[in-house]
């Protein structure tokens, strides 16, 4: 497998996740660029091999057990190119990187999703928002793989709704690219933003514990977030896995959680809105069976 990419064996996933929780997998493989990941996939496929695409891990809760199989991590598909306010970038770019380098080139759009700790890929996936901007806002079209072809298909094709696009329902297609279409602003102004969103994150959100984001998406009626605290759950805990004093949307692992625990908190969870309020909760987050 190494011709296609950095290769480790038996890795700690426990670092490749936000909520620091998971076993162990057999292989971790970096493919070096797009054609790489091509061939992997193929040899995987024809040799029946197991394997998952983890962006950041920062919305998904990974099982505690071991994995008899390959994560696939596409941090090597990094690549920008800008061309006037055109900007193709690789799905592997941390959604950080590649705002810094919008801003740096008086590109804005996406300066709202700032702080999103994940993956373009990820981003996409998810349709990530934040702010009243969707990374699909400003989005022309993206090329994934699917069927050993890589394909390309339009934004009005991918039914971005809220947190989810085709991507999230078919498992098999692996983005690779995207191309946006920005506007040009003074990177000053950018700046100015992008400080405003932290500080919001940093007051609002518990970035100093191990988490993975909002564990449920926001009914109609009323945020997740306030529904929880009303009930009584901040600082609810199953072991070392804690609803947030700070947001009550967010679970925390305060204290060595393993991935059962924050299932089970979530299940409490669910079950308390449920029989207080009728509400049915819809998880956010992405639970990983193998
Ligand atoms: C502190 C914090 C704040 C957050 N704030 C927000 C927010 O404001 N708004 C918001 O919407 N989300 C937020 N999130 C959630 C999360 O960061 C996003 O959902 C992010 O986009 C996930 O990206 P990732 O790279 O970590 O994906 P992962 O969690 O690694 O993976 C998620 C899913 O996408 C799949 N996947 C990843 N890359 C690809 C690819 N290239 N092709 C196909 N499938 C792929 C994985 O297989 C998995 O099924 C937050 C999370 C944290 C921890």
């Amino acid at each position: 497998m190494q011709q296609f990419g950095e290769l480790k064996e038996n890795v700690n996933l426990k670092d490749y996740n936000t909520y620091n929780i998971g076993g162990k997998a057999k292989y971790l493989i970096k493919p070096y660029n797009i054609e790489a990941l091509k061939g992997l996939i193929r040899y995987l496929k024809e040799n029946s091999i197991k394997y998952f695409i983890l962006g950041k891990g920062s919305n998904v809760i990974l099982p505690d057990e071991d994995y008899d199989g390959v994560v696939i991590l596409l941090s090597k598909l990094n690549h920008i190119e800008i061309k006037n306010n055109v900007v193709y970038a690789e799905s592997g770019i941390l959604l950080n990187n590649l705002i810094n380098e919008l801003m740096n080139n008086n590109l804005s759009g996406l300066e709202n999703l700032y702080g999103i700790p994940g993956t373009l890929g990820g981003a996409i996936v998810q349709n990530v928002e934040a702010h009243k901007t969707q990374i699909s806002d400003y989005l022309i079209d993206i090329k994934y793989l699917e069927d050993d072809k890589i394909k390309e298909i339009r934004k009005e094709e991918c039914n971005f709704v809220y947190r989810s696009s085709i991507f999230k329902k078919n498992k098999s297609k692996i983005v690779l690219s995207c191309t946006f279409s920005l506007q040009f602003k003074d990177k000053n102004e950018i700046k100015k933003q992008i400080e405003e969103i932290v500080k919001k994150r940093i007051a609002t959100q518990p970035l100093e514990y191990p988490n993975a984001g909002s564990v449920f998406k926001n009914p109609e009626s009323i945020p997740a977030g306030k529904l929880i605290e009303d009930n009584n759950l901040k600082g609810y805990h199953i072991n070392g896995a804690y609803v947030s004093n700070k947001h009550a949307n967010f679970i925390v692992n305060l204290d060595n959680a393993t991935s059962k625990d924050i299932k089970d908190l979530i299940y409490y969870i669910k079950i308390k809105i449920k029989q207080n309020t009728n509400i049915d909760l819809e998880l956010e987050q992405e639970i990983i069976k193998y």
